[in-house]
């Protein structure tokens, strides 16, 4: 998506990374206290939110005693304390990264950025790196959250360990919370990670349009 697209959607596009976040850990769990859906049964549809009435009514179904009134700073406030006394559901192999995910795109959002992030994950299920968009805090068109994971990583010492010559070596997987734009998508593809995310990215998501890249012959 492009930056300026981004832009007329500031506020609308953050929150409805967040609530779309809070959804998916919330929507893992086996038992769940309030809203009866499943991942199985949630549309994509149900990812893009246009306008705050809808975005309020949406997190407002969410366990986290958000109500219609509350201004962003209350938001953040409820859903930060509902994040951090979430237990990953064990059931789920990937809910602690949802979990991890969503805590390091709120921290985006109290930056005054975009609320998306990635995780980098080692072969043996440890997370070595997490960084989040930084486009609006540093000016950097390129700054998505994969995009500034990635660069973190490859610029510490300590990575090289996990490199060939400008990809990574196999095993490593990056989580992001929002599925990865065209962008993000192809630095992931080169760098040689596997890639997994938390909630679709119906407007930009590049990994179920994968089919529309060049193919040899
Ligand atoms: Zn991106």
């Amino acid at each position: 998506m492009a930056a300026a697209r981004y832009k007329t959607k500031n506020i609308q596009f953050m929150r409805k990374i967040i609530s779309s976040c809070i959804l998916l850990i919330f929507i893992a769990e086996t038992t769940v206290a309030q809203q009866p859906i499943n991942t199985d049964t949630v549309p994509q549809s149900y990812f893009v939110t246009y306008s705050k009435d809808e975005y309020m009514q949406k997190i407002s179904a969410l366990p986290c005693g958000i109500t219609n009134t509350d201004n962003l700073a209350t938001v953040l406030k409820k859903l930060q304390i509902f994040i951090n006394n979430y237990k990953p559901n064990k059931k789920y192999a990937d809910d602690v990264y949802a979990k991890a995910s969503a805590i390091e795109a709120l921290k985006g959002i109290k930056e005054g950025g975009y609320g998306i992030a990635a995780i980098l994950i080692d072969s043996t299920g440890k997370i070595i790196e997490q960084a989040h968009n930084s486009q609006l805090q540093l000016h950097r068109s390129d700054l998505h959250g994969e995009m500034a994971l990635l660069t973190k990583f490859e610029q510490r010492r300590t990575a090289r360990k996990y490199q060939n010559e400008y990809t990574l070596k196999p095993g490593l997987t990056v989580f992001s919370s929002a599925e990865p734009c065209p962008m993000c998508f192809m630095r992931l593809a080169i760098a040689g990670v596997n890639t997994k995310y938390c909630t679709p990215g119906p407007d930009d998501g590049m990994v179920n349009r994968v089919n529309c890249l060049p193919r040899p012959g």
